[in-house]
C-alpha cells in the first residue's frame, strides 16, 4: 500500500498533534470539532489560539482586542458592546499568553542579528499598586524582543529580559547594549552574554 500525500483542505484545519499533513474529518458540526484520521485525536478550530474556550463571538473578540491595542478604555468597550468586564479581562489574558508563545516560537530562536539593543525599565501605577516593566528593543528594526512585568525592579525581571534577548540573538553576532545605567542590566548582560575561553587554567 502506498502513502498518498494528503492535500490540506480549505474547510478543515490541520491536525495540531501530527507533524505532517494528515486527513482530517468533521467530528462534531455543532461544536466545530475535527478528528484526525492518523492519530485519532479530536480538536477544535481554535485549538491553541486566544479564541479557545471563549463563548463570545470570535469576530467580536478580534474587534475588542483591536480597540484595546489602540488604547480604547475597557469601560467604553463594556458600554458599546454590552460585554462583561471579566470577559474582556479573559480575552486580554488569553491573547497575552498566546502572544508570548508566538514571540518565543518566532523571535527567540537564535537567528536574529539584533545590532543595537535598547533596554529600559519603567513603572506605572495600577489599582493593585505600582508595577514595573522591563523591555528590550532592537533599534534598527524596532522589534520589541521581550518584556517582563514585576512588582518591583528585581533581578529576576531584568534576567528574564536579557535571557530572552540572548535566545533571540544569533550566536557571536555583534551586539551593542544601551541601558539607562541601572546596574542590574550590566550584571545580567555580562552573565548571559559571556563567552567561555578555555586556556587550561582555572
Ligand atoms: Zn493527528
Amino acid at each position: 500500500m502506498t502513502n498518498r500525500p494528503v492535500q490540506p483542505s480549505q474547510s478543515t484545519p490541520a491536525c495540531p498533534y501530527c507533524p505532517t499533513p494528515t486527513k482530517v474529518g468533521v467530528h462534531s458540526k455543532a461544536q466545530k470539532r475535527f478528528k484526525c484520521h492518523q492519530c485519532g485525536k479530536t480538536f477544535t478550530e481554535t485549538h491553541i489560539t486566544p479564541l479557545f474556550g471563549l463563548k463570545t463571538h470570535h469576530e467580536l473578540v478580534v474587534i475588542v482586542l483591536t480597540l484595546l491595542m489602540f488604547g480604547c478604555p475597557i469601560p467604553a468597550i463594556v458600554a458599546a458592546f454590552k460585554l462583561d468586564g471579566r470577559t474582556i479581562a479573559d480575552c486580554v489574558d488569553k491573547s497575552g499568553e498566546h502572544a508570548q508563545r508566538v514571540q518565543e516560537y518566532l523571535v527567540c530562536q537564535g537567528e536574529l542579528n539584533l545590532g543595537q539593543v535598547q533596554a529600559d525599565e519603567l513603572w506605572c501605577r495600577s489599582q493593585r499598586g505600582v508595577l514595573w516593566l522591563a523591555t528590550a528593543v532592537s533599534v534598527a528594526s524596532r522589534l520589541l524582543i521581550w518584556g517582563k512585568l514585576a512588582a518591583g525592579p528585581t533581578e529576576d525581571m531584568i534576567d528574564d529580559v536579557v535571557d530572552h534577548v540572548h535566545r533571540a540573538a544569533r550566536l557571536q553576532s555583534p551586539i551593542l547594549w544601551a541601558t539607562d545605567g541601572f546596574s542590574t542590566w550590566k550584571a545580567s548582560i555580562l552573565h548571559y552574554f559571556r563567552a567561555k575561553v578555555e586556556n587550561g587554567r582555572r
